[in-house]
C-alpha cells in the first residue's frame, strides 16, 4: 500500500535525530560539482526503488551511522574541503532536510566560512511546509538541488511506492524556495522517463519558473552492482544509465 511521504519522513526522523544531534554514516570528498566534500545523512522518508544508498542505511537506519551535533558536522566538513583545497560542501543522504533545527544550526556555523553549500534533498519536507525554505532564505551561499523522481505522479509512485502527491510537493518545493530567493535547481531522475514525459515536465517547470531552466538537470542511474540489485528485485526496468566507469564528465 501506497504510504503518505511527510508522515514517513516524521517516523525515520524519530530514528536518526535526537534535538540538535543527526545521524550520519560517513563524511568524505567526492569528484561531483569538481570536487565537493559531502556529509551523507542516514535515513529517508522515501523508498526509491533505483536509490544508491544501501540497503541497512535506507531500511534500518536505528542500527547504522553515528549521531553527530552540528558543530561536529561544520568542523568535519570544512577539514575534509581544506586537505583538498575544496571550497564546495554538500550535505547528501539519505535525506538531509530530516532534521530542520540541526541543518539550520549547521548553516549558521557554515556563514562565514566562504563555502558554496550545496544541500542535496527529494523536496519533500519543504514542499509540504514554506517556512521551511523561508528558514533557508537565510543562507546566501546556499545551493539547493532538488532531486525529482520521475516525470509524473504516476512515474513518482512507481519509483517510490509512496502516494502520488509526493510528486507535487517535490515541484512545490521548487516553488517555495524560487518564491523566497534560495538559489536551487530542478535534478531530474529521467531513466524510466520516455521523452514525451520529460518534455511536459520541463515545460510544465518553465511556465512556473522559467529562470529555472537553465539549470535544469536530468540525473540517470548509476549501475552499480548494488542498485541493478535492487532494481531486480523490484522488477523495475530503466531506459537509460551509466556503467559505473561511463559517467561522462558534464554529469559529474
Ligand atoms: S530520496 Fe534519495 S536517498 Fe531517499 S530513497 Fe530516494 S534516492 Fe534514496
Amino acid at each position: 500500500m501506497a504510504y503518505d511521504p511527510v508522515a514517513r519522513h516524521k517516523v525515520i526522523k524519530r530514528r536518526v535525530v535526537r534535538g540538535e544531534l543527526r545521524k550520519y554514516y560517513r563524511f568524505r570528498t567526492d569528484r561531483w560539482y569538481g570536487g565537493i566534500a559531502t556529509g551523507d545523512c542516514v535515513g529517508c522518508g522515501l523508498l526509491c526503488k533505483f536509490c544508491w544508498v544501501r540497503d541497512p542505511l535506507l531500511f534500518n537506519p536505528t542500527n547504522v551511522g553515528s549521531f553527530y551535533n552540528p558543530h561536529e558536522v561544520a568542523r568535519k566538513l570544512l577539514s575534509k574541503a581544506r586537505k583538498k583545497g575544496l571550497t564546495q560542501l554538500r550535505l547528501s543522504g539519505g535525506e538531509p532536510t530530516i532534521g530542520r533545527s540541526h541543518l539550520l544550526r549547521l548553516l549558521d556555523k557554515l556563514r562565514w566560512e566562504g563555502h558554496l553549500f550545496i544541500l542535496e534533498t527529494n523536496g519533500i519536507l519543504i514542499g509540504s511546509d514554506k517556512s521551511y525554505a523561508k528558514d533557508l532564505a537565510g543562507f546566501p551561499f546556499l545551493h539547493v538541488r532538488v532531486s525529482i523522481k520521475g516525470c509524473d505522479r504516476d512515474e513518482f509512485t512507481m519509483l517510490t511506492n509512496s502516494m502520488p502527491e509526493g510528486f507535487d510537493l517535490q515541484l512545490r518545493a521548487l516553488e517555495y524556495l524560487f518564491d523566497v530567493g534560495v538559489s536551487c535547481n530542478p535534478a531530474v531522475m529521467i531513466s524510466f522517463s520516455s521523452p514525451k514525459k520529460l518534455e511536459r515536465l520541463r515545460r510544465r517547470i518553465f511556465v512556473m519558473m522559467p529562470s529555472l531552466m537553465e539549470e535544469f538537470e536530468e540525473e540517470e542511474l548509476i549501475l552499480y552492482p548494488h542498485v541493478l540489485d535492487r532494481l531486480n528485485r523490484f522488477n523495475v526496468s530503466y531506459r537509460t544509465a551509466f556503467q559505473p566507469n561511463r559517467v561522462p564528465p558534464e554529469s559529474e
